[in-house]
């Protein structure tokens, strides 16, 4: 019997999570209460506004940006677009040539892909080293004259890894290269400070708000084009109709997450642990994949030798384990991880990598049964 919603164990935190009770009640009277809209000229206009101005004073504070750096987006996916293609274009006459870390979201990596296809640049992309780490060197070593921009997120999405974006940034700037540094993993988790850079994408969806808002953050004095055409909002560079609930539920929901980023982020990262431990302790032929790194405390990528990790995640659904395997943000995906063959591992470990990521549901219990889980699922894959 396939377990019940309540029976199942959540690892999956990295693809999404669950809006935060506190969240869904700070946004719930603007969907049918407060509803006008921020940019009209009345009393409903002006209460919308109100709020939709209180949220960016808010979030700006919690990153410790200016208000006026932050544009709303509909999410993590639409500010790495704009990031990328708006600075991109807008200083084409300086050059036509961009340096993209290999291991990027696809978000990235396909806005770079189409600045190619559509607008002649040359796209240089940099792999990472067998600990997931993509060095400082590595992209200045990439860097030509025409280069105008540079991307390196602050954490991998699928083995956690935290990148040396603050040990980049400064030879970037001291060469006038932009350096775009995707934060939607880290936004929530870790502080904005430790990943300097001239602009970067957050998404609410990862850190207990709703899905389909996003902020892009372009730090003062940087040239951009706006890449949603339309309105007036976002003083003219983001066209939309403002969506006052969830940049409010944003907002809650960043807050929320940093007060208790500390105590989680301790948490979440012995849950990680003891998970690690106990499967290592159960299975052999594990391999970590970026576990000598500094990681983020929710994510633990593993490989298992002799299996496929699609199989994997399909025997611990049956299981009642909620895991991924590939580029799970893009669910359905069934290309091998990108980014783990950008690491430079080997094909059997890059096709048996199972990405578990943990969060504010998960406790002890969780990680202990989902490990045992874990090695039924290894031992019935190693069995066929
Ligand atoms: N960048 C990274 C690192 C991500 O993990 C994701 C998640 O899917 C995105 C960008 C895209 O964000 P969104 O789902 O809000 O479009």
């Amino acid at each position: 019997m396939t377990p019940s919603r309540l029976d199942r164990i959540y690892l999956d935190n990295a693809a999404t999570t669950p809006v935060d009770g506190e969240v869904l009640a700070a946004m719930t009277p603007y969907f049918s209460e407060v509803f006008g809209n921020p940019s009209s000229q009345h009393a409903f206009g002006r209460e919308g506004g109100n709020a939709v101005t209180a949220a960016r004073d808010g979030i700006a504070k919690a990153l410790g940006i200016s208000p006026a750096e932050l544009l709303f987006t509909s999410c993590g996916t639409e500010a790495d677009n704009l990031g990328i293609k708006g600075i991109a274009l807008a200083n084409r006459d300086r050059g036509r040539h961009i340096v993209i870390s290999a291991i990027e979201h696809p978000a990235v990596i396909e806005s770079a892909k189409d600045l190619a296809a559509l607008h002649g640049f040359e796209v240089t992309f940099v792999n990472a080293d067998k600990s997931g780490i993509v060095r400082p060197q590595s992209i200045i070593s990439a860097l030509r004259e025409d280069t105008v921009l540079a991307a390196l997120m602050s954490a991998n999405n699928e083995t956690g890894v935290i990148q040396p974006v603050a040990e980049l940034y400064p030879e970037l700037a001291a060469r006038g290269v932009y350096l775009w540094c995707d934060c939607v993993q880290t936004a929530g988790v870790l502080p904005l400070s430790l990943f300097p850079a001239d602009g970067g994408a957050i998404s609410a969806h990862k850190f207990y708000g709703p899905k389909g808002v996003g902020g892009a953050w372009i730090r003062r004095g940087v040239k951009f084009v706006r890449q949603m055409s339309g309105g007036h909002q976002e003083r003219g560079l983001r066209g939309g109709t403002t969506n006052t609930p969830l940049i409010v539920g944003m907002e809650a929901a960043l807050n929320l997450s940093l007060g208790r980023a500390e105590r989680e982020n301790a948490r979440i990262a012995a849950v990680r642990d003891l998970f690690e431990r106990t499967v290592m302790g159960l299975v052999g032929g594990v391999h970590v994949n970026g576990g000598e790194s500094s990681r983020l405390p929710s994510h633990s990528n593993l490989s298992f030798e002799g299996c496929e990790g699609q199989n994997l995640v399909f025997l611990l659904d049956i299981a009642g384990v909620a895991a991924s395997a590939g580029a799970a943000c893009s669910s359905g995906a069934t290309s091998p991880s990108h980014v783990l063959a950008a690491m430079g591992l080997g094909e059997d470990r890059v096709r048996s990598a199972v990405r578990f990521s943990f969060g504010r549901m998960n406790g002890e219990e969780d990680a202990v049964n989902a490990a045992r889980a874990v090695a039924e699922a290894v031992a019935k894959a190693r069995a066929r």
